[in-house]
């Protein structure tokens, strides 16, 4: 079972991730963060499929994915 971790702070609120989604589970929150920015959100987490598109797509590497209690930080070189 996989597990999406959106660092609130590191999103800029671009959407990119919601239309990259296959599963359309992620979404806008109304919560604004430190930056100023509406962030995402995992809507439904029960039916994401694991395929890691959206941590892939986030341009400021603020998605995260816990698989087996091991977390996945794309890109953060
Ligand atoms: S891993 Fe895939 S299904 Fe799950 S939230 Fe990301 S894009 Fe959607
Ligand atoms: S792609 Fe990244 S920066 Fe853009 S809304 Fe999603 S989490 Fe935020």
């Amino acid at each position: 079972m996989s597990r999406i971790v959106i660092s609130p702070d590191n999103c800029k609120g671009c959407e990119l991730c919601v239309s990259a989604c296959p599963q359309q589970i992620l979404g806008m929150g109304k919560q604004i963060n430190s930056k100023g920015y509406f962030y995402a959100e995992v809507v439904e987490p029960m039916r994401c499929i694991g395929c890691r598109l959206c941590c892939i797509t986030c341009p400021d590497v603020a998605i995260e994915m816990e698989v087996h209690g091991t977390m996945y930080h794309y890109f953060a070189y």
